[in-house]
């Protein structure tokens, strides 16, 4: 349902995507390991062209988009099928929770105030934010604006939600809420890629694990297979570091 084919993508002369392959089914969550700079964050970022890759092919759907040379409205058609959720949320600061999520429903998919308003506020809901619709960021906690960042991905209904490392930026005991609501979205079969340091949640709740090194994916499987009966070296060695 989600292809990526050869993406390639340099910064400078530094090659951070070596040709990477990666297909993602529908109703699937899969989750990106690996060492720091290998290259998860920018891959991700790769699936709705926020970075441009030199070379390679991103499919969703039955739509495809090379990378060489997109049109402005391909990248618009393929931003529209996907939203993110960000390390450090990207709320609009001076708007309220409901307002941060309306703006997308508004604003990119044209849906009329009063019915975005309704959409906003039972995904709110469903991130246990309701009673919170009307504050703003500043006086949320960490782990409320996150839930915030995803009732908005949510709202837009896409075809996939990116998760860039999600609860990195939250102070350890915040990581624990926005870590189960994911879960809770990942269980009503919404399709996620979900980079991650939290080596338990990829255990828990993804259906594949995808490990990374040095712009290459050394190897991919269920979890169970990558966290017990790890096949390369690499994976391997990451795992004994970090575990
Ligand atoms: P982490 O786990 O630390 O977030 P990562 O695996 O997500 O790491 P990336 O953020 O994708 O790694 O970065 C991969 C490499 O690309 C790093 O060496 C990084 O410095 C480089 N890089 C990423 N974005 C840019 C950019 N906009 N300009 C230049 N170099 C970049």
């Amino acid at each position: 349902m989600i292809r990526l084919t050869n993406i390639q993508k340099s910064f400078g002369k530094q090659a951070v995507l070596k040709g990477i392959d990666l297909s993602v089914e529908k109703g699937e969550v899969v989750v990106i390991l690996g060492p720091s700079g290998s290259g998860k964050t920018t891959l991700l970022r790769c699936v709705n062209l926020l970075e441009r890759p030199q070379n390679g092919e991103v499919a969703i759907g039955d739509f495809t988009v090379s990378c060489k040379h997109p049109s402005k409205r391909d990248i618009l058609t393929l931003r529209r099928k996907t939203a993110m959720v960000f390390q450090h949320y990207n709320l609009f600061k001076h708007k309220t929770a409901l307002e941060n999520v309306m703006e997308g429903l508004v604003i990119a998919q044209k849906v009329p105030k009063e019915e975005a308003r309704e959409r906003s506020l039972q995904v709110l809901e469903k991130v246990g934010l309701a009673a919170k619709a009307d504050a703003y960021p500043s006086q949320l906690s960490g782990g409320q604006q996150q839930r915030v960042g995803i009732a908005r991905a949510l709202a837009l209904n896409p075809e996939v939600i990116l998760f860039d490392e999600p609860t990195s930026a939250l102070d350890p005991e915040l990581v624990g809420e926005v870590l189960s609501v994911i879960r809770k979205i990942a269980r009503e079969g919404i399709t996620m890629i979900v980079v991650t340091h939290e080596m338990s949640f990829a255990r828990e709740v993804s259906n594949r694990v995808v490990f990374m090194d040095e712009g290459v994916i050394v190897e991919e499987g269920k979890p169970e297979d990558i966290f017990s009966r790890p096949q390369e070296e690499r994976t391997k060695q990451f795992l004994r570091r970090i575990t």
